[in-house]
Protein backbone atom coordinates (compact mmCIF):
# COMPACT_ATOMS: atom_id res chain seq x y z
CA UNK A 1 0.00 0.00 0.00
CA UNK A 2 1.51 3.42 -0.91
CA UNK A 3 1.78 5.82 2.00
CA UNK A 4 1.21 9.02 0.48
CA UNK A 5 1.12 12.10 2.53
CA UNK A 6 -0.14 15.77 1.23
CA UNK A 7 1.57 18.54 2.50
CA UNK A 8 -0.99 22.02 2.39
CA UNK A 9 2.15 24.49 3.37
CA UNK A 10 3.13 27.93 2.06
CA UNK A 11 6.75 28.16 3.71
CA UNK A 12 8.74 26.11 1.42
CA UNK A 13 11.25 25.54 4.12
CA UNK A 14 8.95 23.76 6.64
CA UNK A 15 7.35 21.65 4.07
CA UNK A 16 10.97 20.37 2.93
CA UNK A 17 11.37 19.50 6.26
CA UNK A 18 8.62 17.61 6.53
CA UNK A 19 8.52 16.13 2.97
CA UNK A 20 12.05 14.70 3.78
CA UNK A 21 11.28 13.21 7.00
CA UNK A 22 8.67 11.41 5.74
CA UNK A 23 10.84 10.41 2.64
CA UNK A 24 13.25 8.98 5.51
CA UNK A 25 10.16 6.98 6.94
CA UNK A 26 8.95 5.14 3.69
CA UNK A 27 6.65 7.80 2.81
CA UNK A 28 5.61 9.49 -0.29
CA UNK A 29 5.33 13.18 0.63
CA UNK A 30 3.20 15.49 -2.09
CA UNK A 31 3.29 19.00 -1.59
CA UNK A 32 1.19 22.05 -2.35
CA UNK A 33 1.27 25.87 -1.17
CA UNK A 34 -2.43 26.81 -1.23
CA UNK A 35 -5.76 25.61 0.26
CA UNK A 36 -7.01 26.06 -3.07
CA UNK A 37 -4.69 23.55 -4.91
CA UNK A 38 -4.97 21.26 -2.14
CA UNK A 39 -9.06 20.74 -2.51
CA UNK A 40 -9.09 20.79 -6.15
CA UNK A 41 -5.99 17.80 -6.09
CA UNK A 42 -8.19 15.98 -3.64
CA UNK A 43 -11.70 16.48 -5.76
CA UNK A 44 -10.08 15.34 -8.91
CA UNK A 45 -7.39 13.23 -7.65
CA UNK A 46 -10.12 9.66 -8.01
CA UNK A 47 -7.51 6.57 -7.84
CA UNK A 48 -4.50 7.90 -6.14
CA UNK A 49 -5.43 10.02 -2.96
CA UNK A 50 -3.14 10.52 -0.10
CA UNK A 51 -3.73 8.15 3.17
CA UNK A 52 -3.46 11.02 5.56
CA UNK A 53 -2.94 15.40 5.12
CA UNK A 54 -0.81 18.04 6.71
CA UNK A 55 -2.66 21.38 6.54
CA UNK A 56 -1.24 24.34 7.44
CA UNK A 57 -3.37 26.38 9.29
CA UNK A 58 -2.01 30.00 7.81
CA UNK A 59 -2.69 29.58 4.69
CA UNK A 60 -2.49 32.63 2.28
CA UNK A 61 -5.65 32.48 -0.11
CA UNK A 62 -8.27 29.97 2.11
CA UNK A 63 -7.41 29.54 6.18
CA UNK A 64 -6.54 25.64 6.87
CA UNK A 65 -10.05 25.08 8.93
CA UNK A 66 -11.91 26.71 6.19
CA UNK A 67 -9.73 24.22 3.75
CA UNK A 68 -10.72 20.95 6.20
CA UNK A 69 -14.49 22.20 6.44
CA UNK A 70 -14.33 22.36 2.68
CA UNK A 71 -12.54 18.56 2.64
CA UNK A 72 -15.10 16.98 4.77
CA UNK A 73 -18.08 17.63 2.65
CA UNK A 74 -16.61 15.17 -0.03
CA UNK A 75 -13.85 13.66 2.00
CA UNK A 76 -12.95 11.49 5.37
CA UNK A 77 -9.09 11.39 4.45
CA UNK A 78 -7.41 12.33 8.06
CA UNK A 79 -6.56 15.58 8.72
CA UNK A 80 -3.57 17.07 11.13
CA UNK A 81 -3.50 20.79 11.21
CA UNK A 82 -0.03 22.62 11.67
CA UNK A 83 -1.14 25.66 13.82
CA UNK A 84 1.31 28.58 14.50
CA UNK A 85 -0.63 29.17 18.06
CA UNK A 86 -0.67 26.53 20.31
CA UNK A 87 -3.71 28.22 22.21
CA UNK A 88 -6.87 25.83 23.34
CA UNK A 89 -9.27 27.75 20.51
CA UNK A 90 -7.38 26.35 17.60
CA UNK A 91 -7.39 23.05 19.47
CA UNK A 92 -10.79 22.69 20.03
CA UNK A 93 -11.92 24.44 16.42
CA UNK A 94 -9.32 22.11 14.61
CA UNK A 95 -11.14 19.00 15.99
CA UNK A 96 -14.62 20.65 15.34
CA UNK A 97 -14.49 20.38 12.09
CA UNK A 98 -12.90 16.83 11.90
CA UNK A 99 -9.34 17.18 12.14
CA UNK A 100 -7.64 14.08 13.49
CA UNK A 101 -4.78 15.59 15.71
CA UNK A 102 -2.93 19.11 15.37
CA UNK A 103 0.69 20.25 15.87
CA UNK A 104 1.98 23.79 16.78
CA UNK A 105 4.58 25.09 15.62
CA UNK A 106 8.05 25.18 15.94
CA UNK A 107 7.57 20.94 15.99
CA UNK A 108 9.64 18.21 15.52
CA UNK A 109 8.91 16.54 12.00
CA UNK A 110 9.89 13.03 13.53
CA UNK A 111 6.98 13.96 15.88
CA UNK A 112 4.99 14.49 13.18
CA UNK A 113 5.73 11.13 11.74
CA UNK A 114 5.09 9.67 14.43
CA UNK A 115 1.66 11.22 15.40
CA UNK A 116 0.91 10.59 11.51
CA UNK A 117 1.39 6.83 11.66
CA UNK A 118 -0.54 6.40 15.11
CA UNK A 119 -3.13 7.93 13.06
CA UNK A 120 -3.11 5.78 9.71
CA UNK A 121 -3.00 2.48 12.69
CA UNK A 122 -6.15 3.50 14.07
CA UNK A 123 -7.77 4.37 10.78
CA UNK A 124 -6.13 1.85 8.63
CA UNK A 125 -7.79 -1.62 9.07
CA UNK A 126 -11.34 0.18 10.07
CA UNK A 127 -13.49 1.11 7.39
CA UNK A 128 -11.54 2.76 4.55
CA UNK A 129 -12.87 6.66 5.11
CA UNK A 130 -14.30 7.15 1.78
CA UNK A 131 -15.36 3.80 0.77
CA UNK A 132 -19.10 3.36 0.96
CA UNK A 133 -21.12 1.90 3.80
CA UNK A 134 -22.06 -1.17 1.71
CA UNK A 135 -17.89 -2.33 1.68
CA UNK A 136 -18.22 -2.32 5.20
CA UNK A 137 -15.50 -4.24 7.49
CA UNK A 138 -16.50 -2.22 10.26
CA UNK A 139 -19.89 -0.46 11.10
CA UNK A 140 -18.16 1.22 14.45
CA UNK A 141 -15.47 4.09 14.23
CA UNK A 142 -13.71 5.18 17.21
CA UNK A 143 -12.76 8.74 17.63
CA UNK A 144 -10.91 9.25 20.99
CA UNK A 145 -10.01 12.58 20.36
CA UNK A 146 -13.12 13.79 20.22
CA UNK A 147 -14.56 11.10 22.91
CA UNK A 148 -17.27 10.75 20.13
CA UNK A 149 -18.25 6.93 18.07
CA UNK A 150 -19.63 6.94 15.38
CA UNK A 151 -22.12 3.96 14.12
CA UNK A 152 -22.86 3.72 10.18
CA UNK A 153 -20.74 6.76 9.69
CA UNK A 154 -23.12 8.66 12.21
CA UNK A 155 -22.07 10.28 15.41
CA UNK A 156 -23.75 8.56 18.17
CA UNK A 157 -25.06 10.79 21.06
CA UNK A 158 -24.07 9.08 23.89
CA UNK A 159 -23.65 10.27 27.80
CA UNK A 160 -20.33 9.33 29.40
CA UNK A 161 -21.16 5.85 30.38
CA UNK A 162 -22.36 4.83 27.50
CA UNK A 163 -19.68 6.18 25.36
CA UNK A 164 -17.34 4.14 28.08
CA UNK A 165 -19.34 1.07 27.98
CA UNK A 166 -19.25 1.24 23.91
CA UNK A 167 -15.62 1.65 23.89
CA UNK A 168 -14.87 -1.07 26.05
CA UNK A 169 -16.38 -3.45 23.96
CA UNK A 170 -14.87 -2.11 20.90
CA UNK A 171 -11.41 -1.92 21.85
CA UNK A 172 -11.93 -6.00 22.13
CA UNK A 173 -14.15 -6.69 19.74
CA UNK A 174 -15.37 -10.16 19.64
CA UNK A 175 -14.58 -10.91 22.91
CA UNK A 176 -16.98 -11.42 25.94
CA UNK A 177 -16.54 -9.39 28.45
CA UNK A 178 -18.76 -10.04 31.85
CA UNK A 179 -20.29 -7.30 33.87
CA UNK A 180 -17.38 -7.45 36.28
CA UNK A 181 -14.70 -6.57 33.80
CA UNK A 182 -17.19 -4.18 32.23
CA UNK A 183 -17.84 -2.08 36.15
CA UNK A 184 -14.16 -2.31 36.01
CA UNK A 185 -13.37 -0.70 33.48
CA UNK A 186 -16.04 1.94 32.93
CA UNK A 187 -17.61 2.77 35.92
CA UNK A 188 -13.98 3.29 37.82
CA UNK A 189 -15.53 5.99 39.69
CA UNK A 190 -18.30 4.57 41.31
CA UNK A 191 -17.35 1.45 42.60
CA UNK A 192 -21.22 0.47 43.72
CA UNK A 193 -22.14 -0.10 40.48
CA UNK A 194 -24.74 -2.80 40.18
CA UNK A 195 -24.96 -5.64 37.75
CA UNK A 196 -28.61 -4.40 36.92
CA UNK A 197 -26.94 -0.87 35.88
CA UNK A 198 -24.71 -2.58 33.20
CA UNK A 199 -27.61 -4.01 31.64
CA UNK A 200 -29.55 -0.84 31.42
CA UNK A 201 -26.88 0.88 29.56
CA UNK A 202 -26.46 -1.68 27.11
CA UNK A 203 -30.16 -1.66 26.37
CA UNK A 204 -30.05 1.70 26.04
CA UNK A 205 -27.00 1.48 24.12
CA UNK A 206 -28.60 -0.74 21.90
CA UNK A 207 -31.69 1.69 21.33
CA UNK A 208 -29.32 4.16 20.34
CA UNK A 209 -27.91 1.70 17.56
CA UNK A 210 -31.35 0.93 16.39
CA UNK A 211 -32.11 4.50 15.29
CA UNK A 212 -29.07 4.26 12.94
CA UNK A 213 -30.09 0.58 12.12
CA UNK A 214 -33.32 -1.16 12.92
CA UNK A 215 -31.89 -4.68 12.51
CA UNK A 216 -29.06 -4.09 14.32
CA UNK A 217 -28.03 -6.65 17.21
CA UNK A 218 -23.93 -5.66 17.52
CA UNK A 219 -23.58 -6.03 21.08
CA UNK A 220 -24.45 -9.86 21.85
CA UNK A 221 -25.57 -11.02 25.01
CA UNK A 222 -23.99 -14.29 26.47
CA UNK A 223 -25.97 -15.93 29.07
CA UNK A 224 -24.29 -15.96 32.56
CA UNK A 225 -21.27 -14.60 31.00
CA UNK A 226 -21.36 -10.69 29.93
CA UNK A 227 -21.36 -8.93 26.24
CA UNK A 228 -18.93 -8.86 23.04
CA UNK A 229 -19.23 -6.64 20.03
CA UNK A 230 -19.70 -7.78 16.38
CA UNK A 231 -19.33 -5.62 13.23
CA UNK A 232 -16.14 -4.01 15.06
CA1 LIG B 1 1.66 29.38 6.74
Amino acid sequence: MSKSILIVEDEIAIADNIAYALRTEGFIPHHVSLGQQALDALRSGIGHLPQLIVLDVGLPDINGFEVCRLLRQFSDIPVIFLTARSDEIDRVVGLEIGADDYISKPFSPRELVARIRVILRRTSGSLARSAPPTTQTSRFELRQLEARIFFCSHALDLTRYEYLLLKALLTHPGHVLSRAQLMDQVWTDAPDTLERTVDAHVKSLRAKLRLIDPEDDAIQTHRGMGYSLTGA
